[in-house]
């Protein structure tokens, strides 16, 4: 089992609970569930790769909790992923989901890969042989799959097509984030970025902003980043600077979004897996003024807001004192360690919480899987009104409690889902309940 040096990501995760649970009432026993996941599967996946040797890579599914439903979250491929890391990811997703009210569990998953370094036929035989590993653990009825970090629809379509046929038969709701024609949704592609879109416009009626006078900065520039950016840039925002893992630029003038958009994906390798450009090299953006900037000068630039839609733990002790943004919404998940919470909070910073910033990506994700077991097409429209209202409606509920609490709103979303964790705890009855019979 691999070990991380860096603080453990999952205890820092559940230390969100401590300060959530003041302003819920949850159950002890609902509060020790959530203390680990249900289950953690640990496979190797062997890989014949293209020069004929073979490579064993490490790959890990963990089932978090599934009092909501059947587990739901997203594989990741990354150098940096390890079983801690999956483990605060599915947790988040458990959280997440009964923070907006999707009736899933949480899961998460994940392979220690650079999947940059994989040709698109090793890329697709790790993906199939992972598949073929975990099959007895996931499935439409217990825990679904979906796209994170450096996945995408193709890499879901070569699962749903390895697990359906390992089944023998059509199974199109074993995972979610699937190419159209092969049973994806309308709108999942832009539904992470479109969720925390729905959360800024949620502030914009709240605090009467007016979005030529908002400077946004966003770190990361893949699937969820550029899709808030772009709908931002449409609608006036100006987003004065953009980064992805080789570095940014800083474009005071506001940058030319669409424009960056089609650079950075022009020159995807790998056949349109991954991009090999970065958005440092956006011609467009050699306006005046116009400067390269690290990932970490891109935190503490002076913009209204700062949206980190790339990894965890990237606002931490370090820097937390130096973020000038008056607005952070968590496109990533866990960028923010619960040291810096304390920071931003005193600094009057207002932090929309990952489990509510980027739920609108798993919320399609549940449309998905509905439209897959009804066998019924849903229109472009009808996915973004729905998911509106509930990124609205969850917004709202929590933004609510966190000014009847007075507390941040990330200690609000904790308490919003510790109470509907435990009223299906509840139903299905607790310590005090068979003590009364
Ligand atoms: N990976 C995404 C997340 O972290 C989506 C999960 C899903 O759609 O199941 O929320």
């Amino acid at each position: 089992m691999s070990t991380s040096s860096t603080p453990n990501v999952f205890t820092a995760a559940l230390s969100r609970l401590d300060k959530a649970r003041r302003f819920a009432t949850p159950d002890g026993e609902l509060i020790e569930r959530l203390q680990q996941p249900l289950a953690t599967l640990q496979v190797a996946v062997p890989v014949r790769m293209d020069d004929g040797s073979l490579r064993i890579f490490q790959g890990y599914r963990v089932r978090y909790n599934d009092t909501l439903g059947p587990t739901k979250g997203g594989l990741r491929y990354h150098p940096a992923v390890d079983l801690n890391e999956v483990q605060a990811l599915a947790f988040w997703m458990t959280c997440k989901c009964a923070a907006v009210g999707v009736p899933f569990g949480g899961g998460k998953g994940g392979v220690v890969v650079n999947p940059k370094e994989l040709s698109r036929l090793e890329l697709e035989r790790l993906s199939r042989r992972f598949i073929q590993q975990i099959a007895g653990f996931i499935g439409p009825d217990t825990d679904i799959p979906a796209p994170d970090v450096y996945t995408n629809p193709t890499i879901m379509g070569w699962m749903m097509d390895e697990y359906s046929r390992l089944q023998g038969r059509k199974v199109p709701a074993v995972i979610t984030g699937k190419p159209i024609p092969l049973g994806g949704s309308l709108g999942r592609e832009d539904a992470t970025g479109r969720g925390a879109y729905y959360c800024i416009k949620e502030f914009e009626r709240i605090h009467g902003w007016h979005p030529a006078d908002i400077r946004i900065a966003v770190q990361g520039f893949g699937n969820a980043g550029q899709h808030v950016a772009r709908l931002l840039h449409a609608d006036g925002y100006r987003v004065v600077a953009i980064s992805d893992s080789h570095g940014g630029v800083f474009c005071p003038d506001g940058v030319e979004v669409p424009e960056a958009i089609r650079q950075k994906n022009a020159t995807r390798g790998l056949a349109d897996v991954y991009c090999a450009e970065s958005v440092r090299n956006c011609e467009h953006c050699t306006r005046v003024g116009t400067k390269a900037i690290s990932n970490a000068d891109l935190l503490e630039l002076d913009v209204d807001i700062l949206i980190p839609a790339a990894m965890e733990n990237q606002i931490t002790a370090a820097n937390a004192a130096r973020i000038k943004a008056r607005t952070i919404v968590e496109v990533a998940n866990g960028p923010t360690s619960p040291e810096a919470d304390e920071v931003l909070h005193g600094h009057g910073i207002q932090v929309v919480p990952d489990i509510l910033a980027n739920a609108g990506g798993v919320t399609v994700s549940y449309f998905e899987w509905l439209q897959n077991r009804a066998g019924l097409y849903w229109t472009e429209a009808e996915v973004h009104e729905r998911l509106r209202q509930i990124m609205v409606t969850a917004f709202q509920g929590i933004h609510g409690r966190m000014r009847e609490h007075q507390c941040d709103m990330r200690t609000a979303a904790y308490a919003h889902a510790l109470d509907r964790l435990n009223a299906a705890v509840e139903a299905q009855g607790t310590y005090s309940y068979f003590n009364h019979h």
